[in-house]
């Protein structure tokens, strides 16, 4: 189990190790950064955009919603106010119930024969019995009428009243709806709104890029990086060891331990020549434990020792222990020795004198120290002395 994760994990690096170094790495215009941020700033504004409208459709649902307190309040009112109509015409129509029956009773009528039993037994004329019969009936009449029309009333304020409260209910559900929007839109605009900052960032890191190939030289979008323009190593107090290349993998910690060199690649291969990246002697030549081809080179430049180890050699250039050294010179040819997963330079750069001075008089002490260094954040090594793209298979074109 144990030897089969090993080669899963030994495979795994071998693809990671190779497989950039089979891309084909494009060249790179002044164009291509132009766009970078302009698709940054545009990916910025339709942030802002979607808080604004989010912002402001939450504006409009609450206006919305007092609007519709508002209504319901309204018919609130006048269900009130038909309340008290049909109240007030039950009341009428008791009253006028009333009014009937007194009616009858002063003309001492009612309902019925009786008004006749009255003619045959009490001698009444039929005249007097017929006129009083007239009168009765036309207010009663009227006075059915009446309570009709206003049982009417009753009826249609009931079903208004049903009407509003039907209308109230489906407003409430409004308000409640939109309460749920507004809360969405809350949650939008604080997710887009966390993203702001960090896309702010990214514009202004975009724009410091274009403003720094700009100060390079950098004019037309057709210009290549490296070829047209920012070509300069006004950045380095050393040369690049190659006219033409890339970097593959940077200075930093990787599965653990720190990774003191920077790895160069090159289109040329096995053929590329490695040159000292200064004025220099050579003091030592030797082959790893691995197999790889090696060599250590001292220079002097403001005061300072510097040790360089350009590593992984397909093999040497005319060089001897000692010799002193030119940014001309070339050391050897780019190669995979030693432990190495594809051809490239394996270059360390750092302010001390390998097996000399006291920081670094054993190999442990130097990668002890270069530790330090790195860690303190007090240089990267190479990064902080050669001049080169700040990307990985960015091309550089001259040393
Ligand atoms: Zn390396």
């Amino acid at each position: 189990m144990k030897i089969r994760l090993r080669k899963i994990i030994s495979l795994f690096l071998i693809l990671i190790m190779i497989a950039p170094l089979t891309v084909k790495a494009e060249e790179t215009t002044y164009g291509q950064f132009l766009d970078d941020l302009a698709k940054a700033e545009k990916q910025l504004a339709n942030n802002k955009n979607s808080i604004n409208n989010a912002k402001g459709q939450i504006t409009t649902d609450n206006a919305t919603i007092t609007k519709l307190k508002s209504d319901i309040e309204e018919f609130s009112k006048e269900q009130t106010k038909l309340q008290e109509e049909i109240i007030e015409s039950n009341k009428d129509i008791e009253k006028k119930k009333e009014q009937t029956k007194s009616i009858i009773t002063y003309y001492q009528v009612s309902k019925g024969e009786n008004v006749y039993l009255d003619y045959v037994f009490g001698g009444e004329t039929i005249t007097d019995v017929v006129y009083r019969l007239a009168i009765v009936e036309q207010i009663t009449e009227y006075n059915d009428k009446v309570m009709d029309e206003l049982r009417e009333l009753i009826k249609k304020n009931e079903a208004k009243k049903q009407e509003l409260k039907e209308k109230e209910k489906q407003y409430e559900q409004k308000i409640e709806a939109l309460n749920n929007e507004i809360s969405k839109l809350n949650n939008k605009v604080s997710q887009l709104g966390d993203l702001s900052p960090g896309l702010e960032q990214e514009v202004e890191a975009k724009k410091s890029l274009v403003n720094f190939y700009k100060d390079q030289g950098c004019r037309n979008r057709s210009d290549v990086i490296g070829r047209d323009c920012a070509v300069g190593t006004s950045n380095g107090i050393f040369f690049r060891p190659i006219k033409k290349g890339y970097i593959t993998s940077f200075i930093g910690y990787r599965w653990g331990s720190l990774h003191r060199g920077l790895d160069i690649g090159s289109p040329d291969g096995r053929s590329t020549p490695l040159y000292s990246i200064g004025y220099g002697r050579i003091t030592s030549i030797w082959r790893d434990g691995n197999g790889a081809n090696n060599v250590n080179v001292e220079y002097y430049k403001n005061g300072v020792y510097y040790t360089a180890i350009y590593a992984h050699m397909s093999r040497y250039g005319n060089i001897y222990n000692n010799m002193s050294v030119t940014p001309n010179t070339i050391l050897g040819y780019m190669g995979d020795t030693g432990y190495a997963f594809g051809v490239h330079l394996h270059l360390e750069l750092w302010p001390c004198r390998l097996y000399v001075d006291s920081n670094c008089r054993t190999w442990d002490k130097y990668t002890a120290y270069v530790k330090k260094l790195y860690d303190s954040g007090k240089s990267r090594g190479a990064e902080t002395y050669i001049s080169f793209p700040s990307r990985t298979y960015q091309y550089w074109y001259n040393k």
